[in-house]
């Protein structure tokens, strides 16, 4: 499968969602099929809200999407390991970065103008900082802005990503989810 088709399928999959005509199909028969191993056709980077959900936004089954979830769908290490292993070991064609409407990572860092976060929590504020910093801390540009940065960070930070991209063995997209339709813009 090329990006093309991965890219038809994501299209196809998120009109159904939105048309609440999900395809119905054999749980158990569907795991037992994927015993012998996974094929997965897209390496979606989300944001772990969880009112964004890729399985249904997309409408695939299990073995379909590899899902890599972080608040405000960015990337650190672990994440950069999983998003290369998607790519490169089970050869999705297609990486996509999928932000959503009312991010609260987004919305969180915007109204502390980058200066909150306690824990681990601060180093996703500094991460999307970078767009909202960009942006003004103005909450729907940003949001959009921090797709863009997140794809930025990844192609900066993997040489696998950029050297599979540069192959033309990679598609790198961003999208948007938007909560109150169910549809995703691709950007
Ligand atoms: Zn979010």
């Amino acid at each position: 499968m090329d990006a093309n088709q991965s890219l038809a399928l994501l299209k196809e999959g998120n009109a159904r969602f939105c048309a609440n005509a999900a395809k119905a199909f054999d749980r158990n028969k569907r795991r037992e099929e994927l015993l012998a191993g996974q094929h997965p056709f897209a390496t979606i980077l989300s944001c772990s809200d969880s009112r964004v959900v890729p399985e249904y936004v997309f409408d695939t089954m299990p073995g379909e999407i590899f899902i890599i979830r972080t608040a405000g769908n960015v990337a650190g290490e672990v994440d950069l390991g999983s998003i290369e292993y998607g790519t490169e070991h089970l050869h999705t064609p297609i990486l996509l970065v999928l932000g959503h409407t009312k991010c609260g990572a987004v919305k969180a860092t915007c109204d502390c103008r980058g200066k909150g976060g306690e824990g681990h929590i601060a180093s996703i504020v500094k991460e999307v900082d970078k767009a909202a910093k960009q942006k003004n801390y103005e909450n729907d540009s940003s949001i959009r802005c921090n797709v863009e940065c997140s794809i930025q960070n990844i192609r900066e930070r993997s040489k696998i990503v950029n050297h599979l991209e540069h192959e033309g063995k990679l598609k790198i997209m961003g999208a948007l989810y938007h909560l109150e339709t169910g549809k995703v813009e691709f950007l």
